[in-house]
């Protein structure tokens, strides 16, 4: 079902700080340490249109958003996928850490982008509120109580920087797995990378 985040109140935001961003135009774009790697392969084949290659096993696992208005060029059997609002795996971890131990992935690209719903949820409030009492039977007191409760679990104030600081979060809680950050730009549907200091 699509969900509203075109009623997404614009904030400034919401406009990626493309100085931030690397643009995958080449290979060569791809930078070292994820160069070869299935990383820079999901960048091939998102932004450069790399033939696809047919695989048997997930070669990575990538977080991302569960926005409708993203989709991903990428071989079947290529990656394991969790989608959760904002690109947030904090509430994801068993299914992390599945796709590592019993998936035997060894890279996690985690992916934001722009126009997020998850940014600026409180603006959202009555309109999740109003779809829970009058879509799911839910009572006002529910509905209302369900947003104060979960709202500042999943809210997140920029998605450069909030994948940044989930990416750094995974680092420290799996070190031995390449975690790449990227932007995914609604405007022209493309994968960035986006730059650590
Ligand atoms: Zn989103």
């Amino acid at each position: 079902m699509p969900l509203p985040f075109r009623n997404a109140i614009s904030t400034e935001d919401d406009v990626p700080q493309l100085d931030r961003l690397l643009s995958i135009d080449t290979e060569a774009d791809i930078p070292e340490p994820y160069r070869g790697t299935p990383i820079g392969a999901m960048l091939e084949y998102h932004d450069l249109d790399r033939p696809y290659e047919s695989y048997t096993n997930a070669q990575l696992l990538i977080g991302m958003c569960m926005d409708n208005r993203k989709h991903l060029h990428i071989p079947d059997n290529f990656a394991y996928i969790i989608r959760a609002g904002g690109a947030n795996l904090r509430y994801s971890e068993f299914k992390v850490s599945y796709a590592i131990g019993v998936g035997n992935v060894r890279c996690i690209a985690l992916v934001g982008h722009d126009q997020c719903g998850m940014l600026n949820l409180v603006a959202r409030k009555d309109l999740f509120v109003r779809g829970l009492v009058e879509g799911a039977g839910w009572t006002l007191q529910a509905a209302e109580e369900h947003f104060n409760n979960f709202a500042p679990m999943f809210e997140i104030n920029n998605e450069t920087d909030f994948v940044l600081s989930e990416v750094q979060r995974l680092r420290l809680r799996y070190p031995a797995i390449l975690v790449a950050p990227m932007l995914y730009r609604m405007e022209d549907n493309r994968l960035y990378l986006i730059r650590e200091q």
